[in-house]
């Protein structure tokens, strides 16, 4: 089978890539790798993070790279948390402390159509230090004024993806790993390695 590594130390992240590329890709990440420091995320899209991340991986690693780069984009905070989402809280938050930060911003938008939200993922792909391909994927949602559920992880238990009446905290992961941005953003990369027949 195909070896992937995924350019990232967070254990969520890749079990969720793990488990939409069952089967097809043999998913490793970076968690066994202290010594492969994380690059700082200086981009200003999802996209130009993805990329940072996915050719810093490349420097340590001969194969294929996959980085993922995502977060919550929320209409009323006018895209806010965005490429900040993982330190919205200050520079080493954990998710809780993100989602009460947030939870605090949104304390004016009390209805939930002033809470309309989506998650980008944004996944880059990379061999050798060349950027091979880029997948993006969306979900969107609305947001809840307190926590649902503790599957997933980040702001999962706040959004409530559109056509459900659950959270992604209490959602399973077998829906979520079906409906959300990483899995639609998946969906590009599988497809384009079916175009491309690769990877070798
Ligand atoms: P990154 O590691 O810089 O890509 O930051 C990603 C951050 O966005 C995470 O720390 C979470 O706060 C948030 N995030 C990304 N994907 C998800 C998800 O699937 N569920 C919940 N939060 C997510």
């Amino acid at each position: 089978m195909q070896t992937l590594v995924v350019a990232t130390k967070n254990a969520h992240k890749t079990q969720e890539i793990r488990a939409v590329l069952a089967g097809r890709f043999e998913v490793h990440d970076l968690c066994a790798h202290p010594e492969i420091p994380a690059p700082e995320e200086t981009g200003k899209t999802f996209s130009e993070n993805a990329v940072l991340k996915a050719l810093a991986a490349s420097i340590h690693f001969p194969g294929w790279i996959l980085a993922d780069d995502s977060g919550l984009s929320v209409d009323a905070l006018h895209g806010a948390p965005g490429v900040f989402s993982a330190r919205y809280a200050g520079a080493n938050a954990t998710d809780a402390e993100n989602r009460a930060h947030l939870l605090r911003e949104l304390t004016p938008f009390p209805e939930p159509a002033q809470r309309r939200a989506r998650f980008h993922c944004v996944l880059a792909l990379a061999r050798a230090g060349e950027v091979r391909g880029i997948f993006p994927g969306t979900v969107e949602g609305v947001l809840l004024g307190v926590e649902q559920g503790e599957e997933g992880f980040g702001y999962d238990p706040l959004f409530v993806p559109d056509g459900y009446s659950e959270s992604f905290g209490i959602l399973p992961a077998e829906v979520k790993n079906v409906i959300s941005h990483r899995a639609r953003a998946l969906a590009a990369f599988q497809q384009w390695v079916g175009v491309q027949q690769f990877l070798e």
